[in-house]
């Protein structure tokens, strides 16, 4: 009699399933894989759906993966329908342009993107108050207008952490960002019991965090999160030169009303990305990094 469910953890040829509609603090089925996956070269991953059926000694076999509405591939997880992208309002200061290499490659993959702006706190009682307000009034008024929604938060003091429990409700999320921006302290402050290791922690103990980890899906009550903050990259499939413009939501919207077909956005004429960049309605940093992202991608192909 088969069953549905959610794989939520893999380790050691194991597959551990979440049934459907259970609770969240429900046992989870220890399961093998059937052969037939192998003999395809498929294999299961943490977050696929899955039929399975339960076999001897309260174990269970996984029959059937079904489709993937994406698939990650650092960290290896499936499903991901949501990628909350993590930049401290300080320390380590914003970077825009690594804040827009990371959407690239969400919008890329197709995910829904969240921007979380972390450390709100230091923007209070910090070493450069002043730096860190400007940092959360430029993600404001450069990412708001677009459709991204910014959640400002403090692990600290609890500041925005139910808001963005809130945003989290019926999704699988990821979080990305560069290490040290505070993502392993968000995910503690979020569930309740979670107490993955911090930089102080892992600098006390004299080595770095996260060195071998398996991914784990954590049940925050209606919707999931991968525990995943040891991966500071997310690789997604290769992204094509002629994607990159796909990748600049703001920029896919207007570029049927360019003249040209396949037009660049970079010096053509009539090119409503570009007429819209004069009239300031694209924020000058994101057009100017889609041309350093271009020229980078063309440096790299010539070089390959
Ligand atoms: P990760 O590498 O992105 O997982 O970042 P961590 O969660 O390990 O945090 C990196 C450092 O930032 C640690 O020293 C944390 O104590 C500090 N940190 C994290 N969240 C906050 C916060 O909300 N406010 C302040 N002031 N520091 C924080
Ligand atoms: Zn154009």
């Amino acid at each position: 009699d088969a069953r549905h469910g959610r794989i939520v953890k893999a380790l050691s040829g194991y597959y551990y399933v979440r049934p459907s509609g259970a609770p969240s603090d429900a046992v989870v089925i220890q399961c093998r894989a059937r052969g037939i996956f192998k003999k395809r070269g498929e294999s299961p991953l943490v977050g696929d759906m899955v039929d399975f059926e339960e076999t001897e000694n309260g174990e269970g076999a996984v029959n059937a993966i079904h489709p993937r509405s994406s698939e990650l591939i650092r960290p290896p997880v499936a499903n991901v329908n949501l990628a909350v992208l993590v930049f401290s309002v300080t320390e380590p200061a914003l970077n825009l342009q690594l804040l827009d290499k990371f959407l690239v490659h969400i919008e890329h993959a197709g995910i829904e993107a969240v921007l979380c702006l972390s450390k709100q706190d230091l923007a209070e009682n910090g070493e450069d108050t002043a730096d860190a307000r400007r940092a959360m009034s430029d993600v404001r008024r450069i990412y708001e207008p677009i459709g991204y929604d910014v959640l400002v938060t403090s692990s600290k003091q609890g500041e925005g952490t139910s808001e963005l429990k809130e945003r989290l409700q019926g999704h699988l999320a990821v979080f990305a960002g560069q290490s040290g921006v505070g993502k392993s302290s968000l995910l503690n402050a979020l569930v309740p019991g979670l107490t993955l290791e911090t930089n102080e922690i892992s600098n006390r103990l004299g080595r770095g965090k996260h060195t071998t980890r398996h991914v784990e899906l954590i049940d925050i009550g209606g919707g999931f999160v991968a525990d995943t903050p040891g991966f500071s990259q997310l690789d997604f499939t290769e992204l094509g030169i002629e994607e990159l413009g796909t990748c600049f939501k703001e920029m896919r919207e207007l570029s049927s009303s360019c003249k040209f077909r396949g037009c660049t956005h970079i010096h053509e004429p009539e090119c409503a990305v570009l007429e819209a960049l004069g009239k300031g309605e694209i924020a000058p940093s994101r057009h100017a990094n889609y041309v350093l992202f271009m020229a980078e991608m063309k440096e790299k192909k010539r070089r390959y």
